[in-house]
């Protein structure tokens, strides 16, 4: 018997419905078919990948497997599945093939690394490029705490100088500067501003009207304490 199977079938196979299960465990998958003997009406040989048994077929036959290979759909792109629905003598198979190695695989394959490599590429790219900033930050980081610390005390002392200078320059140098504004003295008398009385008279009026006078405070006198 050759060795290489007619059929390599994928998925569950269907034959008249019924799911195509190897005899001796069940299996469902991983199913091949071989054509056995001669005689199309022939049982073909289904050996099964999973437990290893072969066995001749209660339901498929040579015919069948004829049948199968002459229906099988074939592929040409990457996309494509290797499908078939055959009918021989009132059995009907339906299935799906492994798929077999076209061009346009390679070319997906082809493409699907490039573009794997790249993305990976990329990705290194990126991770280098995050590690990278991260360096600098931290390292930018330390700097400007650095320079902000320097600077902020070189503030501080060209404060503390300038404070000092007005200081030295307010004072003499000595004690703390007070307000040295005396306390405003008002005269206690009625209407006096300034040491002067504004008088409403007529005595002095030439025209006999109500005039005002200004005459100097008694009590403050000319000099005025208050406003
Ligand atoms: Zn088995
Ligand atoms: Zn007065």
């Amino acid at each position: 018997m050759d060795t290489t199977p007619d059929l390599k079938l994928m998925g569950v196979t269907e034959v008249n419905g019924q799911p195509l299960a190897c005899g001796g465990c069940g299996n469902t998958f991983s199913l091949e078919v071989h054509r056995h003997l001669v005689l199309e009406t022939a049982p073909a040989w289904i050996s099964c990948l999973s437990c290893g048994r072969g066995e001749d077929s209660p339901t498929v036959t040579n015919g069948l497997v004829d049948a199968a290979l002459a229906a099988r759909t074939g592929r040409a792109r990457a996309e494509d599945r290797d499908l078939f629905t055959a009918q021989w003598r009132g059995i009907v198979m339906t299935g799906e093939l492994v798929p077999e190695l076209v061009m346009d695989d390679m070319v997906t394959l082809a493409e699907l690394l490039k573009r794997e490599t790249t993305k990976t590429a990329k990705a290194w790219g990126r991770a280098q490029k995050r590690e990278a900033k991260a360096l600098v930050k931290v390292r930018t980081d330390a700097l400007s705490g650095a320079v902000r610390d320097r600077a902020r005390s070189a503030v501080g002392g060209a404060k503390a100088a300038a404070l000092g200078a007005a200081w030295q320059l307010q004072t003499g140098g000595a004690g703390p500067a007070k307000s040295v504004r005396p306390k405003q003295r008002r005269c206690r008398v009625k209407g006096c501003k300034r040491g002067m009385l504004t008088i409403k008279t007529r005595v002095h009026s030439t025209t006999g009207k109500t005039q005002t006078v200004k005459v100097p405070c008694a009590v403050c006198g000319r000099t005025g304490g208050g406003k």
